[in-house]
């Protein structure tokens, strides 16, 4: 059993009537009918292009957004079936986010000790005489020094402040944290640090995680599975090393044949380049949502839908929506190859 599943969630919200537009009757479809799950200690990359709906994903597992149909899970139970208490408890404690924007996620007039102990005042974890020791302790933990708990966050770098808001969710004792976008408002010096701390506290916690971030070389070192979103669907999932060796999707293909390499003398990459926007997804294209951007699309991709399935001859757990996933698992595009390489 999973620790966190969601089955057929959709997150659909009506367009707004405005003064230069009236409401049109198609909703637009941020989230349109997603099965996710993440294992215990595992910890799980969500990728895709802005607005393909990872953050709506996101806000969905932290309760900040209700799905307009689908289940989510927790533990095996549904979430919105819950005894209040209980949902408080899942929704409140054991699962905790940590924002892109340290500076925007803390309180400016409040010292970060008054921050990190706000969750164990509310949730009276501790008797009061404890909890300045245990603010001590989690500052400890992430690398501050713990008799800084007194300043305020004007006098804290952003990877400071965002060590801050590592400490302020685990101060609930999380089981899952949800990581958006985590270290792309940071200096790129500090990035790696933040990053292996988060690695070293999901070892040392036994934390699972939802990482989402636009660089995909950060979500390979993080990652034990990658799902792949496109337009408010999955279009790839599978375990990390299965992914980026044989990735069954074009998109991901695309994504992944973006990241910046040094290529070794005999090395080249012919990159898939990713022409355009996605299409709107009030109004997402017939077929295949990815047809109309497709380096492999055939006629039948405009017409028929393709199933997220198991690709034949890979892990059962590795799977894509793509009709030819089998053909393209097995092609090189989009990967470094040596100049040698007959099949290049
Ligand atoms: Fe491309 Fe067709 Fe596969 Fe869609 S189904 S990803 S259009 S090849």
């Amino acid at each position: 059993m999973s620790l966190l599943e969601l089955e057929g969630v959709r997150r659909h919200y009506r367009q707004k009537h405005t003064m230069f537009a009236k409401a049109g009757h198609s909703p637009v479809r941020a989230v349109d009918g997603v099965d996710f799950h993440v294992d215990e200690s595992e910890t799980v990359g969500l990728v895709g292009e802005s607005g393909c709906g990872k953050s709506t994903l996101a806000r969905i597992i932290c309760g900040l957004e209700a799905p307009s149909e689908g289940a989510v899970r927790w533990d095996g139970a549904e979430v919105a079936a819950m005894r209040p208490a209980d949902r408080a408890r899942v929704l409140h404690r054991e699962v905790q986010m940590v924002f892109q924007d340290p500076h925007a996620s803390l309180d400016p007039r409040r010292s970060i000790g008054q921050s990190v102990a706000e969750g164990i005042e509310t949730h009276r974890l501790l008797p009061g005489n404890r909890i300045a020791g245990r603010v001590q302790d989690l500052l400890a933990q992430v690398g501050l020094n713990p008799d800084h708990a007194d300043r305020y966050p004007h006098e804290f770098s952003g990877g400071q402040l965002q060590r801050v808001g590592i400490a302020r969710a685990l101060a609930v004792e999380p089981r899952l944290l949800v990581c958006d976008e985590p270290v792309s408002a940071l200096d790129i010096s500090v990035r790696a640090q933040v990053l292996n701390l988060l690695n070293r506290l999901k070892r040392e916690l036994g934390l699972s995680m939802v990482f989402i971030a636009h660089d995909l070389d950060v979500v390979q070192h993080m990652s034990d599975r990658i799902v792949t979103m496109y337009l408010g669907k999955v279009v790839e999932d599978g375990d990390c090393d299965d992914v980026y060796e044989r990735t069954g999707h074009p998109y991901t293909r695309a994504l992944l044949s973006a990241i910046p390499r040094k290529l070794a003398p005999g090395e080249r990459l012919e990159r898939v380049v990713l022409e355009g926007d996605p299409p709107s997804p009030i109004d997402p294209p017939a077929g295949c949502p990815f047809h109309t951007r497709c380096y492999a699309a055939i006629d039948r991709c405009a017409t028929d839908v393709p199933v997220l399935r198991p690709i034949p001859g890979e892990p059962a757990r590795h799977r894509a929506s793509c009709h030819l996933a089998d053909e393209i698992s097995r092609s090189r595009v989009g990967q470094v190859q040596t100049v040698a390489d007959p099949s290049f």
